[in-house]
């Protein structure tokens, strides 16, 4: 999943970054309002998580800005201003969740996955379609009830097929979603993935749209 992280201070950015990287998220870091403003994809990122004192302006402006685009991606905003009126303002300025800082990592962590849930209109994690199901926080998917037994790529890129059953996806979509290293990324290595995964959950359920990439059926 690729989550888009707003926050100016070099430091924090950077550790936060790993340690989103370590959850198995493949992350984007902009580092001012102007950076962010105009980033591409911003309705593929799973989330956006946003800091409000940038050295350029105010992320309260760009949150608005954003969902004046008509942009609904969950947006977390974490900041050190934790007052209520802050608070109330996040929120309703279209905020999905407002943390403040220092804040544990699991607690952000549980928070994002908290939204993604909500994203999905269940109160359950799991993911369901066409006899799998797939809990992205304990990162276990079962077949007709028996547990698979998937690599962490497999499990990344079935997770990111069942968010978006029924979408065509290119390689090159797949890819940025995930591979969180740089190194990492060769578009080969998506057609192999899919085989693989293939093999484990059944052929039928992942069509090749010759020129266009992958589709999962619901
Ligand atoms: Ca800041």
């Amino acid at each position: 999943m690729r989550l888009l992280l707003v926050e100016d201070d070099p430091e924090l950015g950077r550790r936060l970054r790993e340690r989103l990287q370590g959850a198995d998220f493949a992350v984007e870091l902009a580092t001012s309002r102007s950076d962010a403003e105009d980033w591409p994809d911003l309705d593929r990122m799973a989330a956006i998580i946003l800091d409000l004192g940038l050295p350029d302006g105010d992320g309260l402006d760009l949150l608005r800005a954003w969902r004046n685009q008509r942009i609904d991606t969950p947006i977390l905003i974490l900041t050190a201003r934790g007052s209520w009126q802050d608070k109330v303002e996040g929120l309703n300025a279209g905020a999905d969740d407002f943390v403040v800082k220092p804040v544990r990592f699991e607690e952000l962590l549980a928070r994002l996955n908290a939204l993604f849930r909500r994203q999905q209109g269940s109160g359950q994690s799991d993911i369901v379609a066409g006899g799998l199901s797939l809990d992205p926080i304990a990162k276990t998917v079962t077949l007709d009830g028996k547990l698979l037994s998937l690599s962490k790529q497999e499990f990344r890129l079935l997770h990111l097929f069942m968010r978006r059953a029924g979408q065509v996806m290119s390689q090159a979509e797949i890819l940025d979603d995930l591979y969180v290293l740089d190194s990492e990324r060769e578009l080969n290595t998506v057609e192999v993935l899919v085989g693989r995964l293939r093999r484990k959950i059944g052929r039928e359920k992942i069509t090749t749209m010759r020129g266009m990439g992958y589709s999962f059926s619901k």
